[in-house]
């Protein structure tokens, strides 16, 4: 490719967005023309029963237990239940990425649609990325076919959220925005989506923090959440995915704590070699964006730390030599020693 010439990628995606979204369920199936629907719902979904009883007759298929990181074995076990119901012509998710990777798994294997209810911050109903493990391996790929066609921000249902996975999945998303902001190739349209997802997380998440129930907050929180899915989809992530990636696989990490006890030492890195992002994020923050993101970050009432997540301390130097070995895109250079002390503040 040429030097300096930016790619963008839109992909047509149909976005429902606020309070009481999720009643048009049932229009969104038939305007896919879904006559037998397999639905995926997470074990914590209260609204999972409403939303099965909107799918009336068309509902052929219902699974509770997707899991993190979509282990092929468990879709192996929904394309048997949908095998022994005759097939499927759309699947449904309800719930976080863990539910929104099951269907992205579905349909790669049977090409059927998608539409995706997220009830996390985590973005992945706007990627056209797929992560699975099969035997400990996590592997990714990405396919413009993954992503949801229809998606349905519904903010009342997050509101069953406990406060710390909005932090942390809050945060999750913020990292997107971020890496967005660093990524040299960004174009155009991704900078303006991260500056607006980073503004209005940065802006809601205090709010929703204070008043959990505030539909509006959290609708300001969800919008944003997408914007910063968007930059996920279309910007190159750098060092901080890529430490959430290495460390993840390697010790079997949650993914929105990760990701919300990483992202403020890779922003104190980084940024001395992003003066665009460091600019930005500032204006956004009214201050020192890391000491922003460090302020709400230590917030969180459970592991704040890589130890208390149980890395071990000899750990660390491996996974700052695999990680400079086959750097993601960063806007810094890397080198074993710098990584090693990222990780180091970290733990
Ligand atoms: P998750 O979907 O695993 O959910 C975390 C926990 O919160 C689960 O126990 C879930 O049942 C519960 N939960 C979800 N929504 C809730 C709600 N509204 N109220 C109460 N409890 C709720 O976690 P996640 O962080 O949303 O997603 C992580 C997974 O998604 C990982 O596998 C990650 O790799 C993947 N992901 C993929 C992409 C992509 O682009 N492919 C992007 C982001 C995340």
């Amino acid at each position: 490719m040429t030097d300096g010439v930016k790619v963008h990628t839109s992909i047509a995606t149909r976005v429902l967005l606020g309070p009481g979204a999720r009643h048009q369920l049932a229009d969104e199936v038939e305007r896919l023309g879904a006559t037998v629907v397999l639905f995926v719902a997470g074990p914590h979904q209260t609204e999972a029963d409403e939303l099965a009883e909107a799918l009336g007759e068309r509902l052929a298929v219902r699974f509770g237990r997707p899991l993190v990181h979509t282990p092929v074995a468990v879709t192996d076990e929904v394309m048997d239940l949908v095998a022994a119901a005759g097939g499927v012509d759309a699947v449904v998710t309800l719930g976080g990425g863990s539910a929104v990777g099951l269907g992205k798994a579905v349909s790669a294997r049977t090409g059927i649609p998608q539409i995706a209810i997220p009830t996390t911050y985590a973005g992945s109903e706007v990627t056209p990325v797929l992560g699975e493990t099969a035997d400990g391996v996590k592997r990714t790929r990405k396919d413009l076919a993954f992503q949801p066609g229809t998606v349905v921000y519904d903010p009342e249902l997050t509101l069953t959220m406990p406060v710390g996975l909005t932090l942390t999945s809050a945060l999750n998303a913020l990292a997107h925005a971020v890496e967005g902001l660093w990524d040299t190739e960004a174009s155009p349209v991704t900078l303006a989506y991260a500056t607006e997802a980073a503004d209005g997380i940065l802006t809601s998440l205090p709010q929703v923090l204070a008043r959990p129930d505030d539909v509006a907050a959290r609708g300001e929180l969800q919008g944003a959440a997408w914007l910063a899915g968007s930059v996920l989809a279309t910007a190159r992530m750098g060092l901080h995915h890529q430490l959430a990636h290495v460390l993840g696989g390697a010790y079997d990490l949650p993914h929105a704590e990760l990701h919300a006890m990483l992202l403020a030492h890779v922003m104190r890195f980084n940024l001395l070699a992003a003066p665009r992002a460091q600019g930005r994020l500032a204006r956004i923050a009214g201050g020192d964006p890391v000491a922003a993101v460090s302020r709400l970050a230590r917030r969180f009432e459970g592991p704040k730390t890589l130890r208390e997540l149980g890395v071990p301390a000899d750990g660390l130097r491996s996974i700052a030599e695999r990680v400079v070995a086959d750097p993601y895109p960063n806007p810094r250079a890397l080198d074993v020693e710098s990584v090693h002390e990222i990780l180091a503040q970290a733990w």
